[in-house]
């Protein structure tokens, strides 16, 4: 194995995945709905099937998803983009932001990256051979999760070729307010540096909170690139179709790298996506309304445990401070916490290339039946 991949060969949704199948534990490690999509997309995809769509897609995806996407982004942001050109289909967000490093990091360049990260994000830069520069984000007095924006400022410099941001955020559900928003836009431009925006979680944001893309902030649209995926808007995380927009010339780098990864992928889902897009956003309205209430069922019985909860703004998460309940490190509360008490989670530590600051917190995800949810609160109960 290469020195590019060799700090990266497990993740730690397989451990935990792994872990929680052998001691039969509520899974609230990994972020998937128990759920299905909305009805209609369903038969969409087996329509897709039925009627022969079975072979390889136009290279930057099916015309109809690509326009159904720009067409999304139009309604919702109010921003521009040519289906043809400035709108790519990929499998899944992570082979987005895999190719979109790929395309535009080269060996030696800087990549920041905010911390806790999403964790396909430093195995991107290494396979680009880009250098990582992590930017924490910090705790609040009011238990918010906040860009520590003078840390960003000293991270970005003349070596800087890309910065990738995640807002709503995963792990921690924060979403980034547009003054934070508008000082990464500010040093993206003062930089000349290139933004990748994983927003994969848009539309699950909660409270009448909305969300700004950062590319539709002063001078962004023509250095951003904006990601999102089915996979999360629609309840389908195992479909993979994701997307890349933004302007032709990133995007035709990025289907440079993305031709030669995947080529194409999911051709049947393709026009169910585009369907989805065009006639279930209300749909996504009632799951948005949904998961809200899934975080406040779920933030609510953990602190009846006895956590100290962190309830993010958005995603599928909560953070869980597990210092009151007598641990002091959240990498060993969640290797034993399946067998203990039938219950898996994900500690913040591995997202992080210092640990430190959040040794102490672990993720739940909330997106399951209430019944999963109210059974998981019960067995950890035991641990009091
Ligand atoms: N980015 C973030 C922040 C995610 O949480 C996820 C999925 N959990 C992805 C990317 C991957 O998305 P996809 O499944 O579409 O590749
Ligand atoms: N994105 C999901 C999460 O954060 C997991 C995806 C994966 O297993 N790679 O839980």
């Amino acid at each position: 194995l290469t020195s590019r991949l060799r700090p990266f060969t497990s993740t730690i949704f397989a451990e935990i995945t792994e872990l929680a199948k052998q001691t039969e534990a509520v899974n609230l490690g990994q972020g998937f709905p128990d759920t299905d999509g909305p009805a209609s997309m369903l038969r969409a995809a087996r329509q897709a099937i039925a009627d022969g769509v079975n072979q390889y897609s136009p290279g930057t995806g099916e015309p109809a998803l690509r326009e159904a996407i720009a067409e999304q982004r139009r309604n919702h942001y109010g921003v521009e983009h040519d289906p043809d050109g400035e709108v790519l289909v990929t499998v899944g967000a992570t082979e987005a932001i895999t190719a979109s490093m790929l395309a535009l990091v080269e060996p030696g360049d800087e990549v920041v990256v905010i911390e806790p990260y999403y964790d396909s994000y430093p195995v991107a830069v290494s396979l680009a051979g880009g250098v990582r520069r992590t930017v924490g984000l910090r705790q609040s007095p009011d238990h918010r999760f906040e860009l520590d924006t003078e840390a960003l400022r000293a991270a970005v410099g003349p070596r800087t070729r890309v910065l990738v941001l995640n807002s709503p955020h995963n792990p921690t559900g924060t979403v980034l307010t547009d003054a934070e928003l508008a000082v990464v836009a500010e040093v993206c431009r003062e930089h000349d540096v290139i933004a990748v925006t994983d927003e994969v979680y848009e539309h699950l944001v909660f409270d009448g909170r909305g969300h700004t893309p950062l590319a539709t902030l002063p001078g962004m649209s023509e250095r951003t690139l904006s990601i999102s995926s089915a996979g999360k808007s629609f309840s389908v995380t195992g479909w993979k179709i994701g997307w890349v927009c933004g302007p032709a010339e990133l995007v035709a780098a990025v289907r440079s790298a993305k031709q030669f990864m995947s080529f194409v992928g999911g051709a049947p889902f393709q026009p169910a996506v585009a369907h989805a897009l065009r006639t279930e956003l209300d749909w996504v309205r009632g799951l948005r309304e949904d998961l809200q209430r899934k975080r406040n069922r779920l933030a609510n019985g953990l602190s009846e445990v006895g956590f100290e909860v962190l309830a993010g703004e958005g995603t599928y998460f909560v953070c869980a401070d597990v210092r009151p309940l007598g641990f002091d490190d959240g990498a060993e509360f969640c290797r034993s916490l399946p067998e203990r008490a039938g219950v898996a989670a994900i500690p913040l530590q591995v997202f992080c290339d210092n640990p430190d600051a959040v040794r102490h917190l672990v993720r739940f995800a909330f997106c399951k039946r209430d019944k999963v949810l109210d059974e998981a609160l019960t067995r950890l109960h035991k641990l009091r």
